[in-house]
């Protein structure tokens, strides 16, 4: 019986033809050239278990630690030459130890694949090497690690399930040019080690971790021709086939509420698929699977950037945030050849992302006649995820309502993300790495999240409604209003996403038990208003946070505030201050990278103004924070909200307090709009 493969006949065939195409240079040339730096590196395993990847950061500045092959008993931080030392940084070296010399080795490997023996004796001779190494360590390698299962390669069943993926496409790259005796021992004393310690770090929870030790398993069951091991990958009660089943929800996204782990564990699924596409070509047309790689498009800012909601690394926010994940589309590509996946390529290598990698030698389309489009069609309400969406042609409002979003979600229910004319404004600041000291007291918190909180307290997990919805591009004006309300008895309610992993969390918080938020924003070409009503079972502070990156402009009129915080959330504060006692009504403008925000406000009466500075992402980027705290069973919140490169239309705003309802009149040079927010019903 033949060996069963991970890269098939055509795939190699392909990446034969195109290692000699000079359209296909760039990316031949990168492999080369990370063949022949590893090879001078020349990195070797060391003796003890590697530990947890996060953990060679500097925990000040949240970059990692250089790497210095000698393994020094201390760890530079590059941003300011601090040295960090203790066993966390060791095992965190010698996790990226591993990863290097993973990275190295496949990079041997694909030269290998691309040209066989003719590659020459060293790329060859430092994979084999490198993997019998890790063969006769391997068993007698204790397994380690706090977070999320654990590692001996590496300090987490995440980590060991990417590095195991590795080592299989390496192994099958070379294979056919080992001995016997090679081949039993990688096989016996590696993959079938790695096999071994993967199965025991399944946790039988829909989550992308699972996804990816599940997608380990895959390539480890096709490699080592293991039908069980496959069938124990894909067939079991949270195999693949039920991950996909549950996680993927029925507006196509990933139920972890975040694009950057949408796009994570479609990582992991894409390998999966890739490797079982000979022995279980039926996985191909799981439901949802090939469709995540359209899911983001529909959702996706004119910069092709995504809001960083949940947790989740905030570069997919920047300018082109898409074109990191060009490697999917030319994964995707080859195993369902849609051309909306080359028209995503064209559309990245456009803005000069250069084309890298085996998956576009072996996998992806060709190019030369596919033009890339300005835009996608927007998909303005993705009612699973719970996010909608009003955007014009240089200006993208998102309002999230949707589920928690399992251990990665953050308690921010009817936050806003606003981004205009190319630049983020008031974003969702998703994660700084995890290491950061902010995770715990700031980014998990409501506090750093463009919504409300009670009594000071974070929101306690909570799926919103979305009530009305008119999309700007078919209405005289647009309309998205949402509301969440938290049960009185939160025990009563099933949790919807019980099979989910989550981390222990408060749930019924009393503040919230009965509460109701209701937000609705009316959106013109000029500007947006934004309502915010809420209504609490007893009287509390009512907290409405708004974080703008920049500057707030010319206020010298500030008085220094006793800030007192309640807790370490609170504390996070900085610089603060609040608008000098006033009337409800105030106005407020920021700047950033040439774009100005104007906020006109009108407050419950008693409401303080507060201002400060907090942490952006990265934390070293101060933003410019505004809570405006109400006391009460009810408040209402308005603004006007209007953003321009250069100066603003509006001349001015006001506001008419007619008890039940709030009038707000916006002048602009050729006409003046009136609108109605009542106390309770839409908003007109
Ligand atoms: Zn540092
Ligand atoms: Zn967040």
């Amino acid at each position: 019986m033949p060996m069963s493969r991970l890269r098939t006949d055509d795939e190699l065939k392909r990446l034969r033809e195109r290692w000699t195409d000079p359209a296909f240079a760039t990316a031949r040339d990168s492999l080369l050239e990370q063949a022949e730096t590893a090879l001078a590196a020349d990195l070797r395993p060391v003796g003890e278990a590697g530990g947890w990847g996060h953990a060679f950061h500097c925990p000040d500045h949240v970059v990692p630690l250089e790497f210095d092959p000698s393994g020094p008993p201390q760890h530079r931080c590059p941003v300011d030459g601090k040295l960090w030392q203790g066993e966390d940084f060791d095992g965190g070296w010698r996790c990226a130890l591993n990863g290097r010399i993973m990275g190295g080795i496949q990079a041997c490997a694909t030269v290998v694949a691309a040209v066989g023996p003719e590659a020459g004796d060293r790329r060859l001779a430092y994979p084999r090497e490198i993997l019998l190494d890790y063969a006769e360590r391997y068993p007698n390698l204790p397994p380690s690690g706090r977070w999320a299962g654990k590692g001996k390669i590496t300090g987490q069943g995440l980590e060991e399930a990417v590095w195991a993926i590795g080592a299989c496409r390496v192994y099958d790259a070379i294979r056919d040019q080992l001995s016997d005796a090679d081949r039993t021992m990688i096989e016996t004393g590696l993959l079938r080690g790695l096999a071994a310690h993967l199965t025991d770090q399944l946790f039988g929870k829909i989550h992308n971790i699972e996804c990816w030790q599940l997608s380990a398993l895959a390539h480890l069951g096709v490699i080592l021709d293991d039908d069980d091991l496959i069938a124990l990958a894909v067939d079991g009660e949270t195999g693949l086939t039920a991950q996909f089943a549950e996680g993927i929800l029925d507006d196509g996204w990933w139920a972890e509420g975040s694009p950057t782990y949408h796009y994570y564990m479609l990582s992991g699924a894409l390998a999966a698929a890739a490797a079982l596409r000979e022995r279980r070509p039926a996985f191909l047309e799981t439901r949802g699977l090939r469709d995540m790689l359209l899911t983001p498009l529909s959702m996706i800012r004119s910069d092709f950037s995504l809001p960083a909601t949940n947790d989740g690394w905030n570069s997919i926010a920047f300018p082109y945030g898409l074109a990191q994940y060009a490697g999917h589309y030319e994964q995707g590509y080859g195993l369902w050849p849609d051309p909306r996946f080359a028209e995503v390529l064209a559309a990245c290598y456009a803005q000069g992302t250069p084309r890298t990698g085996e998956a576009a030698l072996a996998l992806g389309p060709d190019l030369t006649d596919v033009a890339a489009p300005a835009a996608w069609p927007l998909k303005t309400v993705h009612p699973t995820s719970g996010y909608a969406i009003l955007a014009d042609d240089h200006r993208y409002l998102l309002l999230k309502y949707g589920p928690h979003g399992g251990g990665h979600g953050h308690p921010d229910k009817l936050q806003l993300d606003l981004w205009a004319d190319g630049v983020r404004l008031a974003p969702d600041a998703g994660s700084p790495a995890y290491t950061s000291p902010l995770q715990g007291p700031w980014i998990r918190q409501t506090l750093s999240h463009n919504t409300v909180l009670l009594d000071q307290t974070s929101q306690p997990e909570a799926e919103g409604t979305l009530i009305n919805f008119r999309d700007p591009a078919e209405h005289p004006y647009g309309l998205a209003e949402a509301s969440v309300t938290w049960p009185e008895d939160p025990d009563a309610v099933a949790g919807r996403q019980g099979s989910w992993l989550r981390e222990p969390r408060r749930t019924h918080v009393p503040a919230y038990a009965g509460a109701e938020l209701r937000r609705s924003v009316l959106w013109t070409a000029d500007y947006f208003v934004d309502l915010v009503r809420v209504e609490a079972p007893q009287e509390v502070p009512i907290d409405l946070a708004w974080h703008h990156r920049g500057v707030l402009l010319g206020r010298d009129d500030l008085e220094p505030v006793d800030w007192r915080p309640p807790d370490e959330t609170y504390a996070i504060l900085s610089e603060v201050h609040r608008l000098a006692p006033q009337d409800q009504e105030w106005q407020l403008s920021w700047e950033v990278e040439g774009v100005t925000t104007r906020l006109w406000a009108h407050d419950p009466e008693g409401t303080e103004v507060i201002t400060a500075t907090t942490p952006g992402n990265p934390p070293a980027e101060p933003q410019s924070t505004v809570l405006r705290r109400a006391h009460g069973r009810a408040a209402r919140f308005g603004a006007v909200i209007e953003t321009s490169r250069g100066p603003g239309r509006i001349d001015a705003v006001e506001w008419e307090d007619r008890g039940e309802t709030l009038i707000v009149s916006v002048r602009l040079p050729d006409r003046t709009d009136s609108w109605t927010l009542p106390a309770s019903g839409v908003a007109t």
